[in-house]
């Protein structure tokens, strides 16, 4: 007999037996898919995991259905890699799988398909099998696994689906992301009827009595006697310092063409020799250290500032390990920030990059798939954010971790709740690869590792060009209130800052860390603000839909008029978001453009994409938003940065709050002055004296690691201590509370004081469920394998618990 494990794509246990034939023994290897029954009735494509003989489970075996794969889909180094993070996570493989694996890989009878398109050309090359359910999805949108298999009249229909696939007949349903195009950019040249000399002097002279016009043509003249590249219709009327009428009617009369193109492409085609840019002193400085760190260390660190040119110094090292034929994976926290530096990187690498993303069509990520496993010149650097590194990589030379303190490295729902920025140590160690991470503001658990020298450490100091870091001022506001010096939420200095960056033709970012028009709503008569039905949370106002809405489970409901309990008409709002910033600003600023970039303004398809290229156009003259401005973007033109109220970052009830908030405020202020002009950051807060903002003003990035170093260390947090937290769910909130306390007690058994709770987090029930955390704290002496071990026993104690059997249990391992 010969039998084969599969890890299947749920939270069950990591391997499942199969019995298989001889020749299908012979035939399959580990990484290659199957499809399996399982259950009474269900269908899931597995990964093989192990083929062996003899060697039954104590439980009959079943058959499997089909082989998928020739070849495996999957390498042995991406198996112990997954391994290792089912073990560290605390999930199964399967789960991992899930993840890991683009939609179209894991077909099984959950799935549903339907046409890619309405037709197809080549229906005649289509096998039988084929047809009949392409034939049959013309008459149904949609179909599950299930229904093919009555459709086809038996059960093996995997293959015929994956072919279908293959060839782009019918697509698996998700939600896709569809890769921004910038829009067109309006260029103009002379008409090629006056490009001879003799026309372009009679020209000239029969415009004599048009001087405007004239002025045009000549300063049109003067730029492209200087720069072949094409003339983009804005500097020209920027440069000729005239008026968009002026322009159009040299292109009426036939004198100008106009054409359009794309930004990008003009910027490609016209440097597509781009060299890679000279590294200043100080770069190559940093370069060289990095590499001598290289030597000794597999992870080096490199703390620059903002706009110091890390990127430029990333290139040079991909530049390395591409001569030397390996792959190289640049993560980023966020897939829109890669628009920006796609265009960038192409103009060295050209045609070498794919960008990977758990939201692409499954078309694209399936190619991206097997680019990087067949190793293809395509694929040679990997541009991605976290899922990137589960990708298929055999020969990785270097992975960039960009802003590698950024809390969106690490997934929270669902399960694996990995780490990337860890993950990705662990994958380079596999490949031996060498790993960079940068940050300009660093978190302290990787600037520990490199105080311990367990990491390289390079500094940056200095921006790029001579340009110095922003002025960074603290406006104490209950100053301001008191001296009846505000506006609104706006200090006069805020004001009069605000009015001479505009003047002077400069951006403004305002950053408030809540969206919405304010977060409470209250009866000034009886004091009750309304709260979601189904959290413990009040609504958030907000104006422009005239709407409470609940943050946490997306309830909303229309603005009342008079309060629920008392019926006093009397409703306040208290605190500020976003949207009531940019409410002020209108009324302010009614001459400027002014927009908003928070959760709400950016849902829409490409909204995000969007309003980064308005900005950069200099299409927005303000610009008010959350956190999303803090994610690593270039512009050129911003003058000042606001910062509304700091105080709230500081107040959140997270361990890792202070830290956060000094990255968070350092990273806004970064956005300010990366051209010659020295920029401003204005901070608003009750608290100046606060530390953290105190260190932010003066950009005291070790000062602040010494704090906060020290405080993690007393109060038993990261680095010194890791941390698991277990949450609990219920319905119910008694048996939720039982629940826990019982976990609680019984990991204390064993944990004694480290461990902590149940205590409810600050919403404490959401979507109807109670929720409850219990943390784990491990000293670092303490083993992490038995200590997991132990939870284990404890949760496999609890699941069997009957009483508990509706409690959903979470385990978050570095929780976040
Ligand atoms: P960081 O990633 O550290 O924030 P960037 O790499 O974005 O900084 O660099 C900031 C700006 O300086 C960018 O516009 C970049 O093009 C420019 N820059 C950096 N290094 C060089 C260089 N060696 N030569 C020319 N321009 C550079
Ligand atoms: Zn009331
Ligand atoms: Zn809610």
């Amino acid at each position: 007999m010969y039998f084969i494990d599969v890890i299947l794509p749920i939270p069950l246990k990591q391997t499942f037996t199969y019995n298989v034939n001889k020749d299908e023994a012979a035939f399959l290897k580990q990484g290659m898919r199957v499809a399996v029954p399982f259950g009474k009735s269900k269908l899931y494509t597995g990964i093989v995991y192990a083929v062996y003989k003899d060697r039954p489970p104590a439980y009959e075996t079943k058959e499997i259905d089909q082989i998928l794969d020739e070849t495996p889909l999957i390498t042995a180094l991406q198996i112990q890699h997954w391994e290792w993070m089912a073990s560290y996570y605390m999930c199964t493989l399967g789960e991992v799988i899930r993840a890991a694996l683009p939609g179209a890989f894991l077909l099984e009878s959950e799935t549903i398909v339907s046409l890619a398109s309405e037709t197809y050309e080549h229906e005649s090359e289509l096998s039988n099998d084929e047809f009949l359910v392409f034939e049959a999805l013309q008459h149904q949108s949609s179909l599950h696994i299930n229904d093919i298999r009555s459709i086809l009249d038996r059960k093996n229909v995997v293959k015929v689906l994956q072919q279908l696939l293959q060839k782009a007949v019918i697509s698996v349903q998700e939600t896709l992301y569809e890769q921004y195009t910038p829009k067109l950019k309006r260029y103009v040249k002379l008409a090629v009827a006056y490009t001879s000399e003799e026309n372009l002097k009679e020209l000239l002279d029969t415009l004599s009595r048009a001087p405007k016009q004239r002025e045009v043509l000549m300063t049109l003249f003067m730029i492209t006697s200087q720069d072949k590249k094409p003339v983009e219709v804005k500097t020209l009327q920027k440069k000729s310092n005239t008026t968009p009428a002026v322009i159009k009617s040299l292109i009426e009369k036939g004198i100008l063409e106009e054409y359009f193109v794309q930004k990008d492409r003009v910027e490609y085609t016209g440097e597509s020799d781009a060299d890679i840019k000279k590294l200043n002193e100080a770069q190559e400085k940093a370069f060289s250290e990095i590499k001598t760190s290289f030597e000794k260390h597999q992870v080096t660190l490199l703390h620059g500032v903002t706009s110091s040119g890390k990127t430029e110094i990333y290139v040079r090292l991909i530049e390395e390990v591409l001569a030397s034929e390996r792959q190289v994976l640049y993560m980023l926290p966020e897939i829109a920030l890669t628009t920006q530096l796609i265009s960038r990187l192409q103009l060295y690498f050209g045609e070498q990059i794919s960008v990977y993303h758990s939201k692409y069509s499954v078309n694209e990520r399936v190619e991206v798939w097997n680019n990087v496993l067949e190793g293809k010149s395509k694929a040679r650097i990997v541009i991605g954010a976290r899922s990137s590194l589960f990708l298929p990589f055999h020969n990785l030379g270097l992975i960039i971790i960009d802003e590698e303190h950024e809390p969106s490295f690490k997934q929270y729902n669902p399960s694996p709740r990995y780490h990337a920025r860890d993950s990705a140590i662990v994958l380079g160690n596999l490949h031996k690869a060498k790993i960079l991470m940068g940050s300009a503001t660093p978190s302290l658990e990787s600037y520990h590792n490199a105080e311990q020298d367990k990491y390289g450490l390079v500094h940056l100091k200095k921006r790029f060009g001579n340009v110095l870091m922003p002025e960074i001022e603290l406006v104490d506001i209950k100053e301001k209130h008191r001296k009846k010096r505000m506006k609104g939420h706006f200090s006069d200095q805020l004001l009069e800052e605000m009015t001479e960056a505009l003047a002077n033709k400069e951006q403004i970012i305002l950053f408030q860390n809540r969206r919405g028009f304010s977060p409470v709503v209250e009866c000034t008569t009886c004091g009750i603000s309304p709260q979601c039905p189904n959290c413990d949370v009040s609504l958030t106002y907000h104006q422009y839909k005239k709407e409470l809405r609940c943050h946490y489970c997306g309830y909303h409901m229309a603005m009342l008029i008079s309060c629920m309990a008392c019926g006093s008409e009397t409703l306040d709002t208290k605190g500020f978001g976003t949207e009531q910033i940019e409410t002020e600003l209108k009324a302010l600023f009614p001459n400027h453009t002014t927009a908003r970039m928070d959760q709400d303004t950016t849902r829409g398809k490409h909204a995000y994409a969007k309003l980064i290229e308005r900005l950069d156009e200099q299409e927005i003259d303000i610009l008010v938003g959350t956190q999303m401005l803090a994610k690593g973007l270039d512009f050129r033109n911003i003058g000042l940065v606001g910062v509304m109220n700091a105080d709230n970052l500081l107040n959140f009830p997270d361990f890792r709050a202070h830290e956060r908030s000094f990255q968070l405020l350092l990273q806004v202020s970064g956005r300010a002055g990366r051209t010659q002009k020295r920029g401003k950051v204005l901070i608003q807060t009750y608290n100046p004296y606060h530390q953290i903002l105190q260190q932010v003003s003066v950009n005291d990035y070790e000062g602040m690691y010494k704090q906060q170093h020290e405080e993690r260390y007393q109060y038993k947090y990261p680095p010194f201590y890791r941390t698991i937290k277990i949450i609990f769910k219920d319905r119910n909130l008694q048996k939720m509370q039982n629940a826990s306390v019982w976990f609680g007690r019984a990991l204390e058994i064993k944990l004694k004081e480290n461990v902590l709770g149940p205590e409810p987090p600050p919403v404490a029930r959401v979507r109807n469920q109670y929720i409850s955390n219990v943390l784990v704290k491990i000293p670092k002496k303490q083993s992490l394998a038995k200590t997991k071990e132990y939870l284990n026993n404890v949760k496999r104690t609890f699941t069997s618990i009957k009483e508990f059997s509706t409690v959903k249990i979470t385990i978050d391992v570095d929780n976040y």
